[in-house]
């Protein structure tokens, strides 16, 4: 069993964004910009858009951070997209989500200029997604197909089960992994909450994706010897021993999982750091970058 370090390959792709916006810089042209959009004081999105902005700092990209109380109306967030896709220095933004229950995600989300649109949400990313056309695909699901790029992992003709269907992650991982490409090829089976024999199809996975959001899951039963098992899980449980007061958990149980898998990821340092090389890379395509090959 080998553990996909997630983390490493990351830190590679960021080294390779940081030597391009060097060549960028001492051409003279202008520095990629990520802005990020934080509404409210939910701890795990403050974790994340901090990652982001330090990303950006370690690979020289500019970044600005826009925080916003989160009782903001959605007329006034959705005028803080409009000023972002009028902003000829941004490049690309993100609006952090989850939004608080008064806001309709949807609305932000279609309210974002496609082309800046660097978390790839957007209908118009979505759907060139789906036809295989050039577009900013979906932060998570970018990353971990860069993963199996990174790894050599042969996907063609593998059985993948992704489960959960979420607009995010488990429908636009389905999708890219059984696009007519490489890595893809797959025959896909995407599961949900309302999946019949959901063990049986785990069972049966060459290639498991786990994007629930329910803590250790999967478990050594439910994976074939041999199976590739990518954890996309982040959790919070409480654990008193920690300074923090919580430990994070994936939705697979590592220790039973592990032992039977040809290759997994841990959680945390396996897909949580290849978002951020993926929204990078991302900002740098939406840049003007469009064949930047990482
Ligand atoms: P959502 O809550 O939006 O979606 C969860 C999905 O899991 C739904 O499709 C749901 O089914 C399905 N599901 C729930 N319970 C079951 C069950 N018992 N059996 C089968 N399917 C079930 O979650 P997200 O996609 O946003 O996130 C999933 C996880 O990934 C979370 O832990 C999140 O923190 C993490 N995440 C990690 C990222 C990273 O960078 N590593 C980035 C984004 C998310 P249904 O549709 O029927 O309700």
């Amino acid at each position: 069993m080998k553990i996909i370090d997630g983390k490493k390959i990351s830190e590679v792709i960021l080294e390779d964004l940081g030597r391009k916006v060097t060549e960028i810089k001492n051409s003279g042209d202008k520095i990629p910009h990520l802005a990020a959009v934080l509404v409210g004081n939910n701890p795990a999105s403050e974790t994340y858009v901090n990652a982001k902005v330090k990303a950006c700092e370690k690979t020289g990209f500019q970044s600005t951070l826009k925080k916003t109380e989160g009782t903001i109306a959605e007329s006034d967030l959705l005028g803080i997209v409009r000023e972002l896709n009028d902003d000829q220095d941004i490049d690309g933004f993100i609006v952090q989500l989850p939004l608080p229950s008064h806001i309709n995600e949807h609305r932000i989300i279609e309210a974002i200029s496609p082309a800046k649109d660097v978390d790839g949400f957007h209908p118009v990313n979505q759907g060139k997604m789906v036809l295989n056309l050039p577009c900013l695909l979906p932060a998570t699901p970018y990353g971990i197909m860069m993963l199996f790029e990174n790894c050599g992992i042969d996907t063609s003709g593998k059985h993948c089960v992704v489960l959960g269907r979420s607009h995010i992650v488990g429908t636009p991982m389905s999708i890219l992994m059984g696009r007519k490409t490489s890595p893809g090829n797959c025959t896909v089976t995407l599961c949900h909450s309302k999946t019949k024999n959901l063990e049986d199809f785990c069972r049966s996975a060459d290639i498991l994706i786990a994007a629930m959001g329910i803590p250790e899951f999967v478990t050594g039963s439910m994976v074939k010897e041999g199976a590739v098992v990518i954890d996309v899980g982040i959790n919070r449980l409480p654990d008193p021993s920690k300074k923090s007061g919580y430990r994070l958990a994936g939705d697979v149980k590592f220790d039973e999982v592990a032992p039977k898998c040809s290759r997994i990821t841990p959680v945390p340092g396996g897909v949580g750091p290849m978002t951020i090389a993926a929204l990078l890379t991302n900002t740098m395509k939406a840049a003007g970058y469009k064949d930047i090959k990482i």
